[in-house]
């Protein structure tokens, strides 16, 4: 059994992310979709909030689950017996940061590999800040997010009355 872990903030999980999450389902047995949950940041969905958008969007593809985790990268790995780590890579400016990330993991965990997976050109532009911030001044998030995840967003910035200007879509 082949297995990976794709770690990530997922706030909001984006049709980048997605695109990622199939090809990396056709290429390992068993993928793990897991949520960073890092005090440092203040996300704008709580870890169980992310790890239920991501189970509703990856329902359909039955060697994904879903899990959530905290602390390194590396040591939940080791602890869930994976070796090899999925990331994307958007553009010049992600490779610095994973390259030193996928460095690090591996000083750690030397039997741990990092194996990057370029973005569908569609989607090098998208990230989950961009989708908030869009979101935030009422824009139009449908080409960037499912529908389900559309409709929570919203829904979160309402809650937590962090739109700009009234919803326009
Ligand atoms: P993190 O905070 O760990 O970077 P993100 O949720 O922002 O978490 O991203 C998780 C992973 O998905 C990263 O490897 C990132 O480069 C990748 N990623 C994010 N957006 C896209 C996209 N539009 N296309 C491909 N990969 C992406």
């Amino acid at each position: 059994m082949s297995n990976a872990v794709y770690p990530g903030s997922f706030d909001p999980v984006t049709k980048g992310h997605l695109d990622i999450i199939r090809r990396a389902a056709k290429m390992f047995d068993r993928l793990t979709v897991s949520v960073l949950n890092n005090s440092d940041k203040s996300p704008l969905f709580s870890a169980d909030e992310r790890v239920n958008m991501l189970r509703v969007i990856c329902r359909d593809i039955p060697n994904v689950e879903i899990d959530s985790f905290s602390g390194l990268t590396a040591d939940y790995a080791k602890q869930t017996g994976t070796d090899v780590i999925i990331r994307g890579l958007r553009a010049v400016t992600d490779f610095e940061y994973e390259l030193q990330m996928a460095q690090t993991n591996r000083k750690i965990l030397p039997s741990l590999d990092t194996v990057f997976l370029t973005t569908s050109l569609e989607y090098a532009y998208l990230s989950s800040s961009i989708v908030r911030e869009v979101a935030s001044y009422g824009g139009d998030i449908s080409e960037f997010v499912t529908p389900e995840v559309a409709e929570a967003v919203y829904k979160k910035l309402e809650d937590c009355q962090l739109v700009n200007s009234k919803r326009k879509y």
